[in-house]
C-alpha cells in the first residue's frame, strides 16, 4: 500500500495549500484517487472529462472530483517534439502538454523542463513499463483490448515517445524503476 500523496507532501514539509493545481495524465482511478485529499483545482481536457463521465466501470473520478474546480485547456500552441499540437502551460516551455488519446480518449503526455536542465516526459499509462518505450513493446493483445481506448493511437504515440528517449527521461506512471533518476520530494530538496 502506497503513502497517499498528501501525506508525502506533509512529510516533506510542503504545504499542500501551496499547490496551484493537479495536472492529470488521465482519469483512471489509480491516477486520481489522491485528488480527494487535496483542495486544489484539477487541470484536465474536455475529452477526458467526457471519457470519465461515460466510464461505467471506473467511477472514482466522478466520486472525487465534485468540489474541485476543473480547469480545462486546449492544444493551441502548435507542434511539439513530434506531436501535432501542444499546450504550453506557462508559456515558457517548462510544462508542455500534448494529446496522446489512445489509452483513454483524453489522455495526455506532460513534458517538464526542470530549472536544472533535466527533461522529463510523464507518459501516464501510454506504456506500463519502461521496456515498452525502450524496446517499443506492445501490451499483450488482451490487455490492450481491455485497457486502451484506441490501440492504434497508443502505438503511434509510443513510436513518438521512443524517438525522444535519450533526450528526455521517460516516466511511465507504473514503473517504479523509471523513478530512480527523479529527485525525490524531501524537505531538503524543497529548501
Ligand atoms: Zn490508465
Amino acid at each position: 500500500m502506497g503513502v497517499p500523496g498528501v501525506d508525502q507532501l506533509i512529510e516533506a514539509r510542503y504545504d499542500p495549500e501551496q499547490l496551484t493545481g493537479i495536472l492529470l495524465t488521465h482519469s483512471h482511478w489509480d491516477h486520481v484517487s489522491g485528488i480527494a485529499d487535496l483542495d486544489v483545482p484539477v487541470l484536465i481536457t474536455e475529452a477526458e472529462i467526457a471519457y470519465a463521465t461515460h466510464a461505467k466501470n471506473d467511477t472514482v473520478f466522478a466520486a472525487v472530483s465534485p468540489g474541485h474546480r476543473l480547469i480545462t485547456y486546449t492544444f493551441d500552441d502548435g507542434p511539439f517534439e513530434g506531436f501535432p499540437a501542444s499546450h504550453d502551460h506557462y508559456g515558457d516551455g517548462s510544462v508542455v502538454v500534448v494529446p496522446a488519446a489512445g489509452h483513454t480518449s483524453g489522455s495526455v503526455i506532460v513534458f517538464v523542463h526542470a530549472s536544472d536542465g533535466a527533461r522529463y516526459a510523464f507518459i501516464g499509462d501510454l506504456a506500463w513499463q519502461l521496456d515498452g518505450v525502450q524496446r517499443h513493446v506492445d501490451r499483450p493483445w488482451l490487455m490492450r483490448r481491455l485497457a486502451d481506448s484506441d490501440p492504434d493511437q497508443v502505438r503511434a504515440d509510443l513510436a513518438r515517445v521512443s524517438a525522444l528517449a535519450g533526450r528526455y527521461r521517460v516516466i511511465p506512471a507504473h514503473d517504479a524503476r523509471a523513478f530512480d533518476g527523479i529527485p525525490t520530494l524531501s524537505a531538503e530538496a524543497l529548501r
